[in-house]
């Protein structure tokens, strides 16, 4: 069917924006990325399960994208449908908890938690992601990770059922979780802990403020590049084959920290993926280590 028609009959169950052909890198923190055939950015639970059960019945791949803060799209673009959460973010108090619906940034319920005085979600500051993305990623800091902290989560398995998880249930790994493969995310309950909000205030803005010493903020990026190995740090090992300041195009190997890649304005994808495989095939000469991707990887190329 042709993607005017699919778009105006997904508009027609949705509040939120249906768009055609829109670039992602409009919607990656990357500012990278080829075009969509479709992103729609539903506003409610209703509307997400109306796209989850559209992309479905029409057979159309789906990808599900939060901040875009761990993407590398590439530059021929994503086919199918992208569906955008971010729209989706309403965030409620409960006893000693929060519950979040999948698009609510990390920095919107931190703000919450800290009027409210419910503290543990402090290592996250600064992580610009939906929470729904964070957890699927269980992104995280050596202070902690949102596995550490999950109750619960509301999924919608592949059958188009909703189902909660308790956390017991649910695997947390380094940058990963058994949830990827149960379904997707539509709500999360964190377990917090009642804490004096200064306290909370003070930690938040310490780990912001170490954030903006270590990384280049100021520049478009998608945070780490690379897992640490077992044992290592995958920027140490960058910057010890000497790859700091490395460009491909607009890309370049960040002088500030060597696991972060920049935008220095009009950078493509296949840019970033050329310094990706430089600097795998240094690290891999010198220390017998493959570097894997943090990043995710989606699309096609020109
Ligand atoms: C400046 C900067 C600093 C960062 N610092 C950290 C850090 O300290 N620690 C860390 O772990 N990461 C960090 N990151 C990386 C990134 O923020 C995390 O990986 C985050 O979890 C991605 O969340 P997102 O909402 O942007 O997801 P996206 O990048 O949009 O998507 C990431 C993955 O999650 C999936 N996904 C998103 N939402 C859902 C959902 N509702 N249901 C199912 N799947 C979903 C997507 O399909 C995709 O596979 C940083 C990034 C930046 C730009």
């Amino acid at each position: 069917m042709h993607l005017a028609s699919l778009a105006r009959e997904l508009q027609q169950g949705l509040q939120g924006e249906v768009l055609i052909n829109e670039p992602l890198a409009r919607h990656t923190t990357w500012r990278i990325g080829g075009p969509a055939d479709l992103l729609a950015r539903p506003a409610t639970g209703e509307e997400f399960d109306f796209c989850l059960d559209f992309a479905r019945q029409k057979g159309l791949p789906l990808h599900i994208m939060g901040n875009g803060s761990n993407l590398l799209v590439r530059d021929g673009g994503v086919r199918g449908l992208v569906v955008q959460t971010r729209a989706w973010r309403q965030v409620v108090v409960r006893e000693q908890g929060i519950k979040a619906c999948a698009g609510a940034l990390i920095a919107r319920v931190l703000a919450i938690a800290v009027r409210h005085g419910l503290g543990g979600l402090e290592f996250a500051a600064g992580i610009p992601a939906t929470i729904g993305g964070a957890v699927v990623m269980n992104a995280g800091t050596p202070e902690g990770c949102l596995g550490d902290i999950v109750r619960g989560v509301e999924i919608v398995a592949p059958d188009g059922s909703r189902r909660y998880l308790e956390g017991q249930d649910i695997t947390f790994s380094y940058r990963s979780t058994s949830l990827r493969r149960m379904g997707t995310v539509v709500a999360v309950d964190l377990a917090m802990t009642a804490r004096d909000p200064r306290l909370i205030q003070e930690r938040v803005q310490a780990n912001l403020e170490r954030r903006r010493a270590r990384q280049p903020l100021e520049w478009p990026n998608a945070g780490s590049v690379f897992k640490n190995p077992p044992g290592y740090y995958a920027g140490q090992l960058i910057e010890e084959v000497g790859a700091k300041g490395w460009r491909a195009g607009q890309a370049q190997v960040s002088t500030k920290h060597a696991n972060f890649i920049i935008n220095l304005g009009r950078a493509t994808a296949a840019d970033v993926l050329e310094l990706i495989a430089r600097i795998q095939e240094a690290v891999a000469g010198s220390f017998g280590i493959n570097l894997e991707l943090e990043v995710e990887v989606w699309g096609e190329g020109l």
